[in-house]
């Protein structure tokens, strides 16, 4: 609009001109140097602006010559640009896809044609890793940490190549490095677990857990029983070692991290059994059934009794344990199970009876139970029978499952004895979710 008014007042200002000289004709004399021109005002004007429009032309054909050059290695690098990047997307596609040698090929192209950009190196680096050449994967992630704007992101790949080796003396620099840079980097705190749980580093993992935990950098029910774990087998060397206060002060922080870890409270138990403290083992014994009722639990709670040789005063000791949990099937099978010793015939059934009822398919545990008692109040060898044949069909027990394999093991530890995961076992049927109920529509089991 601005441009187009300009032009008409330039228009309008030209004829105004054009007839202005028209109307004052008049004649110009140049006489320079012995040289005389005698010519016409409107001629001259003529001749003033086709020297103009000459001279603007020689000037653009000059200006065009000099930056031909400029020009022309412009649109050369515009052109490996181009391709550069169309290399890229396509090394990023082929790690997308698994394709190692593509990637390669095309890590090749955009580091020949982008030069050491961090998207280059990173597809070099990435596509190194995923062909098995981690010593060219380690040159380019180290060039990448010597960049400030993909510093952080090379040290994660040297991370992670010196966690996959095993070595925590080229690690643990890096990772300070990485914390200066980014401290609360979800990763960096799994890659740090991670070797530390390699060397079993106990108390150190704890500590970590703690101050994660502390950062909300960690889920919390995973971190504490991550904790707790890792408290618990600090506390199981410091027992191995002799240090029997010490085992105690980091049993009991491992119970009160993760009051459902079994085996830290059956550990607290033993030692403060063996510290003298039989009532307190029992109280933490009964505070961890009430949370999740478990065979290990029963077992030693029972092994507290040993010394009592009254089988009676087990099991009334025994039915303070129930009274914490009295509908589940774990209460019912360890009074059951100490009903039997005390020869009390009518108990056993009693708390075996329901389970029968609420379960077309005992577990084998109640199956065994159930032969003992027949065989043992009635002397029927042939109803025992047919429990033990029931006992070989039934689903298999719950087992500590491991969640990172799935794999089943008959005892809790630490690390998954198949996978080496950490914290991973949870007690449940193999191939199951939960841990074993009654079915909520039978009917309460009698208290006695
Ligand atoms: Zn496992």
């Amino acid at each position: 609009m601005i441009r187009a008014f300009a032009f008409f007042v330039l228009l309008a200002a030209a004829i105004s001109a054009t007839v202005w000289v028209a109307n004052h004709p008049g004649d110009v004399i140049i006489d320079w140097q012995g040289y005389r021109i005698e010519t016409s005002l409107a001629l001259l004007g003529f001749a003033l602006a086709v020297a103009c429009v000459v001279a603007a032309l020689l000037f653009a054909l000059w200006q065009g010559i000099r930056h031909f050059p400029g020009r022309l290695s412009g649109r050369m690098r515009e052109g490996r640009q181009r391709r550069g990047v169309r290399a890229l997307t396509e090394g990023m596609v082929a790690l997308a896809a698994g394709d190692g040698r593509a990637a390669r090929r095309a890590a090749r192209h955009s580091l020949a044609l982008l030069d050491d950009t961090p998207l280059t190196l990173l597809l070099a680096a990435q596509s190194a890793q995923l062909a098995g050449d981690d010593a060219a994967a380690q040159t380019y992630f180290t060039a990448m940490a010597e960049d400030e704007t993909s510093a952080f992101l090379g040290l994660r790949g040297l991370i992670g190549l010196a966690v996959r080796s095993g070595d925590g003396e080229a690690a643990a620099p890096l990772i300070e490095r990485a914390r200066k840079l980014q401290a609360g980097a979800p990763w960096l705190l799994s890659a740090e677990l991670d070797l530390l749980i390699t060397d079993r580093q106990w108390s150190k993992i704890a500590e970590t857990l703690q101050r994660a935990l502390k950062a909300k950098a960690i889920d919390v029910s995973q971190g504490e029983l991550k904790r707790a774990t890792a408290l618990l087998e600090s506390a199981r060397a410091a027992a191995t070692d002799g240090e029997s206060e010490a085992a105690l002060r980091l049993a009991e922080k491992a119970h009160k991290q993760a009051p459902g870890l079994i085996p830290a409270s059956t550990f607290l138990a033993a030692l403060l059994d063996k510290a003298g403290s039989n009532r307190r083992a029992g109280n933490v014994l009964r505070r961890a059934w009430v949370a999740s009722p478990h065979p290990e639990l029963a077992a030693a709670y029972v092994a507290l009794q040993a010394n009592s040789g009254d089988a009676l005063e087990r099991v009334k000791n025994l039915r303070k344990l129930y009274d914490g949990a009295p509908d589940h099937l774990e209460s019912a099978i360890a009074l059951a199970r100490a009903a039997l010793d005390a020869r009390l015939w009518g108990e056993a059934r009693s708390r075996l009876g329901p389970i029968i009822e609420a379960n077309r398919q005992p577990s084998r545990r109640v199956c065994l139970l159930m032969a003992e008692l027949e065989e043992k109040q009635h002397d029927n060898l042939t109803a025992a029978r047919q429990w033990f044949e029931r006992a070989a069909m039934s689903a298999p027990e719950p087992a500590w499952v491991c969640g990172g394999c799935g794999s089943a093991a008959p005892q809790w530890t630490a690390l998954c004895g198949n996978c080496g995961a950490f914290a991973a076992l949870s007690w449940h049927a193999p191939g199951e979710g939960g841990p074993t109920r009654l079915s909520s529509s039978s009917p309460a089991l009698p208290i006695s």
